[in-house]
């Protein structure tokens, strides 16, 4: 029955639908070819990976390439010589015995008796059986044929002797036979062999002259398949030769290379265990050879690095010995001068005004004294490594209020305000509170002091395995390089800077230790006239490194993360404690 064709339309829904198929037909295809690419990634970077890593590979594949390159130069060279010298010989043995053939040829035909057309085939068939090889190795074959130039009378057909006919003979060998008739010509041409190819045959071409019929050309086709067989088992053997030779050059690379690398991958290992604190180790140096005395050099290196160290731990060990033991000493005296000086500043208001301010002026220094010593003591313990963590769950936000309280006079008077930013609900982690808040403390101190009465603000912030405050103001700031020396010990930016409250130039590095004994991070940010940054990372748990700190040290840095969160901030947390007290 005929049906009328109908117009399909295809709809949103369908269309989408069909995508939907061909999406879910695509996917399992997509993902598989996404991962054999992400496996050859992986692989293709692995190899690169030891490739670079290991200098012994290296060594051993270049010189099998150029072992391989040598090899497969060498060889063509060689087999080309002997494939020339192997036909060539051929051709002249061809050329010898083509000659023969040819005069003999030539005596028979002149000796022919009878002359007319069918004889003289008869007769030329009779001479071409003989002229070729006999037997059945075809070795050489023979073709007799009328020149083109030929005007005789008798007409002989072509004669062959086996299989190959007169269109095997190339047509420039005919030319040169009809332009120089009375020599020979010889030609490479290619032949069917008995197993179905081909086979390379020189063919030798001369004239001879039948009587009554002119002038006839008459070749002899000798394959060289003999030739070829030979040719085939010299490359055979050049092959495996050459493969042979190739493995040969790639294992004398291996052995050579493991008597070099492996002394060399030994001092590596040693110089990695010298750097790594264990001074007694050595390399072995045995013989006499150039290893040897790398090794010999290697330990006298060792030997005088490890005597150098030596003396200087010692060195430091009396120099701490010494801070430690004057340190102990002065606290007794100090302790006395401490009573005596508070007697007298006790009683300044009994004296005449020019010693009431001697007494106020032993005072401060005696208090200057005071703390200075107690940083000693404390920078000691650390160099005895006599510090220990007391560590305890802790909320920071509480560590920050005691800070901000007990920081609150002092900002006061110099005029600047504290603001609080804290995180949003609490932030525990596993630290010491004493030391903490000593690190606080002094961070605080430094930014009102250096602030130049301008606000001060620490935040604070947490992530997945880390808590981080930053002490920020708006001060003197830092120039360029000195955020990497305010920790060192004694440093200070300006020396002749007359202190308000005595610093001793030991704080920041006395934090710096702190922070260090928790496993965490003190970093510095300062410009001049912008202000300075003091950044305290530590991790949430003891032992879990921490991998970033929640809070940014530089301004773009905080610019950029608020670009990046454009949520409005927590609002100020005002610590219970410090509330008021905070603000100046
Ligand atoms: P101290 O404050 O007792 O001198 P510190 O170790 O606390 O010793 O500080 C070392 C030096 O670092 C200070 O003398 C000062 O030059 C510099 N410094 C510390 N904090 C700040 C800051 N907030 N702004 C500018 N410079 C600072």
């Amino acid at each position: 029955m005929f049906t009328p064709s109908r117009s399909v339309s295809v709809t949103d829904g369908t269309r989408s639908r069909l995508a939907t198929v061909r999406a879910l037909v695509a996917s399992p295809l997509k993902r598989r070819s996404r991962a054999a690419r992400a496996a050859v990634r992986t692989a293709a970077r692995w190899q690169l990976h030891r490739w670079r890593g290991s200098l012994q590979l290296r060594v051993i594949v270049s010189t099998m390439l150029l072992g391989l390159i040598v090899v497969l130069g060498l060889g063509s060279y060689l087999y080309q010589r002997i494939a020339d010298g192997l036909v060539n010989d051929r051709i002249l043995t061809a050329r010898a015995e083509a000659t023969s053939q040819a005069r003999a040829a030539q005596s028979r035909f002149d000796s022919a008796g009878r002359l007319d057309a069918v004889s003289l085939t008869q007769l030329a068939f009779d001479v071409v059986g003989q002229l070729s090889s006999p037997g059945a190795d075809k070795s050489r074959e023979v073709i007799l044929t009328r020149a083109r130039s030929n005007t005789g009378r008798a007409n002989v057909p072509t004669v062959l002797s086996g299989d190959v006919g007169l269109p095997s003979v190339p047509a420039r060998l005919r030319e040169a036979i009809a332009a120089d008739p009375s020599h020979q010509q010889v030609q490479i041409i290619s032949i069917s062999s008995t197993n179905g190819g081909t086979v390379p045959a020189a063919i030798v071409g001369s004239r001879v002259t039948l009587p009554a019929a002119g002038q006839y050309e008459l070749y002899f086709v000798f394959p060289l398949e003999r030739e070829q067989q030979t040719l085939r088992v010299v490359a055979r053997t050049f092959a495996l030769g050459g493969i042979a030779l190739v493995l040969l050059v790639g294992a004398v690379a291996y052995v050579v290379t493991r008597l070099v690398v492996d002394p060399v991958r030994r001092a590596a290992l040693v110089a990695e265990r010298l750097s790594s604190g264990r001074l007694h180790e050595r390399m072995r140096a045995r013989g006499e050879d150039d290893i040897a005395k790398l090794g010999k050099s290697f330990n006298a290196m060792a030997d005088s690095l490890q005597k150098q160290i030596r003396q200087l731990e010692d060195l430091s060990r009396v120099q701490q010995r010494f801070v430690s033991d004057v340190s102990h000493e002065l606290r007794t005296p100090l302790t006395t001068i401490r009573m005596a000086g508070d007697l007298i500043h006790d009683s300044r208001h009994d004296f005449d005004p020019s010693v009431a301010r001697s007494a106020e002026l032993l005072h401060n220094e005696i208090d200057r004294f005071e703390s200075l010593l107690s940083d000693l003591l404390e920078i000691s313990r650390f160099d005895a490594g006599a510090a220990a963590l007391d560590v305890e769950a802790t909320d920071l936000r509480a560590t920050i209020a005691r800070t901000i309280e007990s920081t609150a006079a002092l900002a006061a008077r110099g005029g600047s305000r504290l603001e609080v930013i804290p995180t949003d609900g609490p932030c525990v982690a596993e630290i010491d509170p004493r030391r903490v808040e000593r690190i606080l403390r002094n961070l605080v101190v430094n930014a009102v002091e250096y602030g130049e009465g301008r606000p001060v603000r620490v935040q604070l912030g947490l992530n997945e395995n880390a808590v981080a405050v930053s002490v920020r103001d708006s001060g003197v700031g830092l120039r360029p390089g000195e955020a990497a020396l305010v920790f060192n010990r004694f440093w200070r930016a300006d020396p002749a800077r007359a202190r308000t409250t005595g610093g001793t130039g030991l704080g920041l590095a006395i934090s710096r230790e702190d922070a260090a004994l928790h496993k965490g991070w003190l970093h510095a940010w300062g410009e001049p006239g912008v202000g300075s940054c003091f950044r305290l990372t530590l991790p949430r748990h003891t032992g879990i490194p921490i991998e970033r700190s929640p809070l940014p040290l530089r301004p773009e840095e905080e610019r950029s993360a608020a670009r990046l969160a454009p949520d409005p901030p927590d609002p100020p947390y005002r610590p219970a404690a410090a509330s008021g007290g905070a603000r100046s």
